[in-house]
């Protein structure tokens, strides 16, 4: 019966802890706990929440991304070692007795530890999108050639994933993924401009983390996403559709070419997709409430406004540009929204800095993963000037 036992227990490592899918992960993983255990956690600097983590799921390493921060929490003398500095971040993405690591790091910081996983052979939970939209051709080459399967968390990406269930890409017509809209989407045009942090980070739908919630205010995050898509499934990009849905009930839709169309639904709640990329391809009882259909008034569908939404064409554009295009919107939009969110910049300006840095780009092939970190390097130093002169 042990040995039974020992055989379904997956080992996870989770990159990016204290984030809100980090969080959810855990909760996610504390109800399974005959499936799943916790063997390594890395962060940023929340040291706070990192050493109740510990002592509540007693992983065997954690790294603390932050030097200072990782010192102040070896003071505190707990069973564990602490490592620190992407290193560390790096150790704990390959660690020999994990099955599974989940990458739910924020931005662009998450790529290298994301690409030593897949190279150390790791099946990966995918949450950090940013990894594939800056070096997605690199990721998903590297996983196809050592057998490692990356699997969705992203909620429109799990959709898409169960929607094609192992069906041929060639039976695909096209991937059409939701976006609730935001908290903007009945916004008057002329008051998007003064827009404050405050207001944008008011999400109709979902709870998450900062930089994200921002992301769906612009729907820059769909336009990560559709690149995140390309990646995943590979689907051309004219075959990647964005629709605005503003309930969140159907998380996105797959049509064949037969003209039938998959939707995926359930109430919006990360941990569905979180519990699918880990139990995969089982699924587990009672992950989420039921659906009450009567309960929903109504799914209604719409076009995205281009005014609205000028960040989501961004990202469409630097998807048909490739090489070294894809890095650069996405460090422009980090520097950006933090900006933002610092006030520093207006709401409307998001995408002013986004598109002269890619309009200063000169787009270079992307052969390598540090082709990939030189141009966001280079894009976020050009997006901080622009916004210094601003
Ligand atoms: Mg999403």
């Amino acid at each position: 019966m042990a040995t039974e036992k020992a055989k379904h227990l997956k080992r996870i490592s989770i990159l990016g802890s204290t984030g809100s899918i980090g969080k959810n992960t855990l909760k996610v993983i504390s109800r399974y706990p005959d499936r799943f255990r916790v063997v390594g956690i890395a962060a940023g600097s929340n040291i706070q929440v990192l050493e109740s983590q510990i002592l509540t799921y007693r992983p065997e390493v954690v790294a603390v991304f932050d030097e200072p921060a990782a010192a102040r929490l070896r003071k505190k003398n707990l069973p564990v070692e602490i490592l620190t500095g992407e290193k560390g971040l790096i150790e704990v993405a390959t660690l020999k007795q994990a099955d599974m690591i989940v990458s739910a790091i924020v931005g662009s910081a998450g790529l290298m530890p994301t690409f030593a996983a897949v190279k150390a052979g790791k099946d990966v939970a995918l949450a950090t999108k940013e990894a594939l939209v800056m070096a997605g051709e690199m990721i998903m080459a590297e996983a196809l050639k050592r057998g490692v399967k990356i699997i969705p968390v992203d909620s429109e990406h799990s959709a898409v994933f169960q929607c094609i269930n192992g069906r041929v890409r060639e039976e695909i017509q096209k991937i059409i993924l939701t976006a609730s809209g935001g908290p903007f989407l009945r916004k008057k045009l002329s008051e998007l401009k003064k827009a404050a942090p405050e207001d944008a980070l008011r999400h109709p739908n979902w709870f998450m983390g900062k930089k994200i919630t921002i992301d769906s205010a612009t729907l820059m995050n769909k336009g990560l996403e559709v690149i995140e898509a390309h990646h995943l499934f590979g689907m051309p990009v004219h075959k990647i559709d964005v629709v605005l849905h503003p309930q969140s009930i159907i998380h996105s839709m797959v049509e064949f070419i037969d003209g039938s169309v998959m939707a995926q639904m359930s109430v919006p709640d990360m941990k569905g997709p979180i519990c699918y990329a880990l139990s995969y391809p089982q699924r587990f009882k009672k992950v989420l409430p039921s659906l009450n259909m009567s309960k929903v008034r109504g799914l209604t569908f719409e076009k995205p406004d281009k005014k609205r939404y000028p960040c989501l064409g961004l990202a469409y554009e630097a998807l048909k540009a490739g090489g070294t295009m894809p890095s650069v919107l996405n460090a422009a939009n980090e520097v950006a929204v933090e900006a933002f969110l610092n006030k520093k910049i207006f709401f409307t300006e998001i995408y002013n800095i986004v598109a002269l840095t890619m309009q200063k780009h000169k787009v270079s092939k992307c052969v390598n993963i540090d082709d990939a970190l030189k141009a966001s390097e280079w894009a976020k130093e050009k997006a901080k000037n622009l916004i210094s002169k601003n």
